[in-house]
């Protein structure tokens, strides 16, 4: 497979896992702890699973699974507005795949839809459009989530329902922001990371520049990486290297696909349509100041949460649930009280066994059921 076998390579990722071994050795602080390494994309954990690169690793280096699964961080409460809207007349809910198992507090899209919803399962924003073109008597909502990553699509689709003069389409915005969810995770006391493997598709839009903080403010280094094998392999070496050297910086390694400046057309529809909210909340995060987006007023007809009346109720998770531990990285996902016994992906209990982004999917299907936990320490590097 051109193009992708190169970023495979056995022998090359032994090469690098070696070499990775070698710089672990020389940074003093391994003789006393594992370096933590948060992935804040859930395209790596599933990457880092799925290969096997995990396994490959010297224990001096503990991986941290980040929040950065839109599916997995998103609240019970929402869920229950997504309901609340697809269950009234006349209205045809559509949404990404992988929402639609998302557990909320009484059903899911899933089970909203057995139960005579109209939801229906679509590929991108503009398909929801044409869907609003094909049923002009019909109430047609998008479930706009993600990062940065999807947020410009949805802005485009908004545009272009307002360019047209389409009157029964809107969005039941949840998109939310990198940054903030960052600073935010720098900020918990009880996690302590020293280091980050950057989001390779957000920074596809928002390029390296807003990372910049990291380095400079908390003095943590960062490496945005792509998400083969090598890729992230390549990307732990750099973040090593930078410990060893004492630097913090922001590097892209990703430089086939993330250009630094990030992408001008996609930041402009953003800007068009969104405004930031003043707080959004996370599962298992909680509130997080200025980490989602609202779409702005010039856009309001296009805007479900002010068309449709939502409950916009907070929802605890169910007390057995322990997503937000793992979330924050505190606990791996076989060490929550439920992981592969009520919770599976078949039935999932928590968000995060849902999306093969979530890290208890990626543990479940890749890590097995049980996996070995690993010391806290490490053995005095030679
Ligand atoms: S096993 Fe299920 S309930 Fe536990 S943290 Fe993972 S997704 Fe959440």
């Amino acid at each position: 497979m051109k193009f992708a076998d190169e970023f495979r390579d056995r022998d090359k990722a032994l090469t690098l896992v070696r070499e990775i071994e070698k710089l672990c050795s020389q940074i003093e602080v391994t003789k006393h702890r594992p370096l933590n390494i948060m992935e804040v994309c859930g395209g790596h954990t599933h990457s880092i699973f799925r290969y096997g690169l995990e396994g490959m690793l010297p224990a001096a280096i503990e991986l941290v699974h980040g929040p950065g699964c839109p599916v997995c961080v998103l609240p019970m409460g929402r869920v229950d507005d997504c309901v609340a809207i697809a269950e009234q007349p006349g209205v045809i809910f559509t949404t990404f795949g992988d929402a639609m198992r998302v557990p909320g507090s009484r059903k899911s899209l899933m089970q909203a839809k057995a139960d005579g919803a109209d939801v229906r399962m679509v590929y991108s924003p503009m398909d929801a459009l044409a869907l609003a073109r094909k049923n002009p008597d019909r109430e047609v909502v998008f479930f706009g989530l993600g990062f940065e990553t999807t947020m410009p699509s949805t802005a485009l689709t908004v545009l272009q329902a307002e360019a047209d003069g389409i009157e029964n389409f809107s969005v039941f915005c949840n998109h939310i922001t990198i940054v903030p969810t960052i600073k935010a995770i720098l900020d918990s006391p009880d996690l302590h990371l020293d280091g980050f493997l950057g989001p390779g598709h957000v920074s596809m839009v928002i390029g390296t520049a807003p990372y910049e903080f990291i380095a400079n403010f908390y003095r943590r280094p960062m490496v945005v990486a792509g998400f083969e094998p090598l890729d992230v392999l390549q990307s732990i070496w750099m973040i090593l290297k930078q410990i060893k050297e004492g630097r913090a910086e922001i590097e892209n390694q990703y430089t086939r696909i993330v250009p630094e400046a990030g992408n001008d057309p996609a930041l402009a529809a953003v800007a068009k349509v969104y405004e930031l909210r003043e707080f959004f909340e996370w599962r298992g995060l909680g509130s997080i100041d200025h980490s989602g987006v609202r779409v702005r007023d010039d856009y309001a007809r296009f805007d479900a949460e002010r068309k449709f009346a939502i409950p916009n109720i907070k929802i605890a998770d169910p007390k057995s649930c322990q997503c937000g531990e793992v979330l924050k990285g505190v606990l791996k996902p076989w060490q929550c009280k439920v992981f592969g016994t009520l919770c599976t992906p078949e039935m999932p209990l928590g968000a995060l066994m849902v999306s093969p982004e979530g890290a208890c999917a990626a543990y479940y299907q890749y890590g097995g059921v049980k996996r070995q936990e690993r010391p806290d320490t490490v053995p005095a590097a030679p």
